[in-house]
């Protein structure tokens, strides 16, 4: 089975978010099980720069205001995998991110950099496409790729069915109904039934309407997107295609984050040596100022600041849940508001809260092996990784009852600890009181050290790996072609 990959970001070339480790892993595991994939990639300097050996295939000429671009083709030193680079200077090779300028202002053009990249995708899966390798399926990933979607549509058969994997609703690549002629678009493709959102151009709604087949980030997210509030716009157009939208649970990269061979952690340790994991709790309780005491449960959590990780009810609990008793370590960074908040927060209470603002790898893998609980109260979150690196940790992750946290995490109900199946502690409606009964229903099992350590040893053993992903996806690209 050959698949074409479309994304905007690559780990380690080019990343803004979870997008670029998707596109980094899944392909890699489908590789693994057989699956022939090969990358579609804007030509960022850091792609050109990143891929060896590329070479010239051939050249587009001008479409629509879309300026004229050339197609190489190499291999990703990282996975040995081929790719596709568009070259379009003018586009693509500029100083700042993949989709704004150093101060964070979108690049004016975006719709352009990012039709380019959808219309080559179109041309790559059509039967009339330049490259001598033919792709069966094009996988399309997020609003920036979502053109793909459209352009093949508009294109004579024979052609490949396309899938829009949707990793974040959020985002929809929303453009003035203008840049519908500068793309190339029919006028026509300007309806409820084409590319039109609310007056606008979404490059999201493009490729959910236009692709054969639509997936997400996990079951549950797959059925919240359907309906208010998650839909964000999208829920009607979601419910009518909801025979073609699937949800399959991200996978996470068990090497990186293992805590048998963790190299940033004081002490390495597994199920079998679980009475070592308390020493990483004393390493990070002495790295960030936080008075150490081993009764005392240590609650961990990495984030972005901003609305949707749910952090500010933790800001509302927080004297709550110092007096249950427990200690919490923050790192994130995002909006300035929550920054200052929690910083206040390691002010107001010295040896009880520590806060580090910034990106940190290194310290984040010392927080999922040193704290004993993970909280992750997001309003909304399409899958989630920080919960599943939890559980390999050992570290219970306490979540919203949303999205992938639910498919993600088996909440400690009676049956579930009595099953030995229970993973973690899920809690709802997202507020502080419900935050702080849940918080409750973890101190109980604390104080039962042998319940606590079946939770902890459950969750170590659960299988978050790609593999299972690659194999639901591979299905699903089958029964694509089995459709086409
Ligand atoms: P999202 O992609 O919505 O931010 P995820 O949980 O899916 O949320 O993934 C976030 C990833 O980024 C995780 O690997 C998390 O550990 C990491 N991360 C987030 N903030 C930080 C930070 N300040 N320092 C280090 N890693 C972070």
């Amino acid at each position: 089975m050959r698949i074409l990959f479309v994304t905007s970001e690559l780990k380690p070339l080019v990343k803004t978010g979870g997008l670029a480790d998707v596109a980094d892993a899944l392909p890699r595991a489908l590789a693994g099980i057989g699956v022939e994939v090969r990358y579609l990639l804007p030509g960022y300097t850091d792609v050109l720069k990143g891929c060896i050996e590329l070479q010239r295939i051939a050249d587009f000429p001008p479409f629509a205001q879309l300026p004229a671009c050339q197609l190489l083709a190499g291999t990703l030193p990282h996975s040995s995998l081929p790719a596709y680079v568009v070259a379009c200077p003018e586009l693509y090779e500029r100083s700042g991110g993949p989709y704004a300028d150093a101060y964070g202002v979108d690049w004016p053009d975006n719709h352009l950099r990012f039709a380019q990249l959808g219309r080559v995708g179109a041309v790559l899966a059509h039967s009339t496409s330049p490259a001598q390798w033919r792709p069966e399926v094009l996988h399309c990933n997020d609003w920036q790729s979502g053109m793909a979607c459209a352009y093949l549509n508009f294109a004579a058969a024979p052609k490949a069915p396309a899938l829009m994997t949707i990793h974040n609703l959020a985002y929809q690549g929303i453009f003035p109904p203008g840049a519908v002629a500068e793309v190339g678009l029919p006028p026509a493709s300007f309806a409820m039934h084409g590319v039109e959102y609310y007056g606008n151009f979404s490059f999201l709604k493009a490729g959910i309407y236009y692709a054969q087949r639509i997936s997400t980030v996990s079951p549950n997210y797959a059925l919240e997107i359907q309906r208010e509030p998650l839909g964000f716009g999208m829920q009607g157009l979601l419910a009518a295609r909801a025979t073609t939208l699937s949800g399959i649970l991200n996978g996470i990269d068990t090497a990186e984050w293992d805590p048998a061979a963790d190299r940033h952690l004081a002490v390495n340790y597994s199920g079998a040596s679980l009475e070592l994991k308390v020493r990483n709790k004393a390493a990070l309780c002495a790295r960030l100022g936080i008075d150490y005491d081993a009764r005392i449960p240590l609650l961990g959590c990495i984030s972005r600041f901003t609305f949707q990780k749910g952090l500010d009810v933790v800001l509302e609990a927080l004297p709550e849940i110092l007096s249950l008793p427990a200690r919490l370590a923050v790192l994130g960074s995002g909006e300035a508001a929550q920054e200052q908040a929690f910083q206040r927060a390691a002010q107001n209470y010295p040896g009880q809260v520590a806060v580090t603002v910034g990106f940190d790898e290194a310290l984040s893998h010392l927080i999922e092996a040193g704290a004993d609980a993970f909280l992750m109260p997001s309003r909304y979150e399409p899958c989630g990784l920080n919960q599943m690196y939890s559980q390999r940790y050992g570290t219970l992750p306490v979540a919203h009852a949303t999205g992938g946290l639910l498919d993600s995490v088996t909440d400690a109900t009676h049956e579930n600890l009595a099953a030995r199946s229970a993973t973690g502690f899920v809690f709802a409606p997202l507020d502080a009181p419900s935050l702080v009964a849940c918080l409750h229903r973890l101190m109980a099992l604390w104080r039962t050290p042998s319940l606590w350590r079946d939770m902890q040893l459950s969750a170590m053993a659960r299988d978050f790996s790609w593999r299972h992903s690659a194999q639901e996806y591979s299905t699903l690209y089958r029964s694509m072609l089995a459709h086409a």
